[in-house]
């Protein structure tokens, strides 16, 4: 069937988050505090441990909050230097510069949002203090393979996955990879709290260190700090929707395996996932076969399916005029940019919005 016999759909571009524990908890959290230091935040943090086999959780108030406060944990002077790929976006890179950091961008390996290690090699320097990885739309990368290469040479690394929530790599969660991770719950993320966001490490000297950096430097006068903890409600949130994490993983694996089962158009393919790695259904990644994807992203717009790759524009950050002075060449970066969409998977999505989808992009042809 031609696309022109398909009534237009117009694809929701997220899910709401809300279950039934929300109410029940909030009332809770209502009755019992509203502040960052209430017990519910404990409880919430205390879940996320759980789920992750992880010691030591931070609840702050967004995800660009525990890029912040992940910074706050390590050793470092201003200009010191945090080395990231380019395919990032702009919202890791500015807790750097607020912390007076210097950002090296590092390309990525060939279709892949993970660090190339060739050119992690040529990155690193005297001030390297840390090194980010920023697997996107929930996609798992070599990060086990950065870390080993990092901890031979004293360089922690920081995962942000504000995208890859329960992601998985060798057989575990992709959050237990590097020293420190770092998590969004926005409302556009795989978990919602509305604003927020988390940090786990094993280390307790660390998360001893990141959480008084939340709290003022928990009011000691004895180190900076500033405020950047979350609220109760929005952790009654939090830990209501924590109970629901598997069964949306379910529902957007399901979507995941639904959609590539009936896609059969040549002219794109999966973003390629490592052996060892399951993506999380955050989204679908197409990579145009040897033409421009952005035609792709275009044409799926037109036809009211949402795709992040057109609403952000994604280019490598030091296109944007402040970033500008960070130019390094990262020819695999531009490339990957230039060849990918995604495609919605959320639970949200119906049998007929999939097969929308599916028809939909089966019968694109590149130009
Ligand atoms: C969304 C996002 C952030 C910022 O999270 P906020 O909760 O909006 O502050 C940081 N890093 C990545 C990779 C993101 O996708």
């Amino acid at each position: 069937m031609s696309t022109s016999t398909l009534a237009r759909r117009a694809i929701a571009e997220t899910c709401a988050h809300d279950t039934a524990d929300d109410l029940p908890e909030l009332a809770r959290a209502l009755r019992s505090g509203l502040t960052g230091t209430s017990d519910i935040v404990a409880e919430y943090e205390a879940a996320l441990a759980r789920l992750y086999d992880i010691p030591h959780v931070i609840a702050v108030s967004s995800g660009a909050a525990s890029v912040n406060a992940a910074l706050a944990g390590l050793d470092f002077a201003t200009g010191d230097e945090v080395i990231l790929a380019p395919t990032c976006p702009i919202c890791t890179v500015l807790p750097i510069l607020a912390l007076g950091l210097v950002p090296v961008f590092c390309d990525v390996a060939p279709d892949s949002f993970g660090l190339d290690h060739d050119d992690l090699l040529r990155c690193i320097g005297p001030r390297t203090c840390a090194v980010i990885e920023v697997p996107m739309w929930g996609y798992p990368v070599r990060s086990d393979l950065s870390w080993e290469l990092l901890r031979r040479r004293g360089i922690p690394l920081i995962q942000d996955l504000a995208h890859c929530h329960l992601t998985r790599l060798n057989g575990s969660w992709l959050a237990r990879i590097g020293d420190i991770c770092c998590f969004s719950t926005h409302d556009c993320k795989f978990m919602s709290t509305g604003e927020g966001g988390f940090v786990m490490t094993r280390d307790r000297k660390r998360a001893e260190r990141i959480r008084a950096y939340t709290r003022f430097g928990n009011l000691s006068g004895e180190t900076v700090g500033i405020n950047l903890k979350l609220g109760g409600l929005q952790a009654a949130l939090g830990l209501a929707r924590s109970r629901q994490l598997e069964t949306h993983l379910a529902a957007r694996l399901r979507n995941r395996r639904r959609l590539l089962a009936a896609l059969d158009n040549p002219a794109f393919r999966e973003l390629p996932i490592p052996d060892q790695g399951e993506a999380n259904g955050y989204a679908l990644m197409l990579q145009a076969v040897a033409h421009d994807g952005r035609q792709l992203v275009r044409y799926q717009m037109e036809r009211g399916i949402p795709s992040d790759i057109g609403k952000y524009d994604n280019q490598p950050l030091f296109q944007l005029p402040m970033l500008a002075r960070y130019r390094r060449d990262c020819p695999n970066a531009a490339s990957l940019l230039r060849s990918l969409t995604t495609v919605p998977l959320h639970p949200d999505l119906s049998e007929d919005d999939l097969d929308y989808i599916a028809r939909t992009l089966n019968d694109y042809t590149p130009l």
